[in-house]
């Protein structure tokens, strides 16, 4: 367990459930308290799990945002490496389906999408003139 990106720490089941509980149970596992700005995440959102529940720490809201993303890629059966789950279409796609520079991190649209909005766009403009 180390607090590089994130660290992990494993609880078993019963009380804790909410996030507050999260951040003790993690706080005592580390032996210190979390770092400035850290979050804990869930693995497990299913509280009937047998198994202990998985505490990831991590350093910060956009880390967090990233295994959030990055679970949701593994559930549709894709790879992080190389897949992308389009915001707009929700469907999973190859990066390079997307562009390389992105206002928002935490939004990704695939050029398929992007074409389609700026379609539309264009014809909206259109029926104005
Ligand atoms: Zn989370
Ligand atoms: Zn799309």
């Amino acid at each position: 367990m180390k607090l590089g990106n994130y660290a992990v720490v494993y609880h078993k089941g019963g009380k804790g459930k909410s996030t507050r509980a999260h951040r003790v149970i993690a706080e005592l596992a580390l032996g210190k308290p979390l770092p400035q700005g850290a979050v804990v995440h869930h693995h497990f959102g299913d509280t009937n799990t047998k198994y202990p529940r998985q505490l990831v720490i991590c350093q910060d809201q956009a880390y967090h945002m990233l295994i959030h993303a990055r679970t949701r890629i593994y559930r549709v059966g894709g790879n992080p490496y190389i897949n992308r789950i389009c915001s707009t279409c929700k469907l999973l796609k190859l990066v390079t389906d997307f562009y390389k520079v992105l206002s928002d991190k935490h939004r990704y649209e695939c050029l398929t999408c992007v074409k389609e909005r700026a379609m539309l766009w264009r014809m909206k403009k259109k029926k104005k003139n």
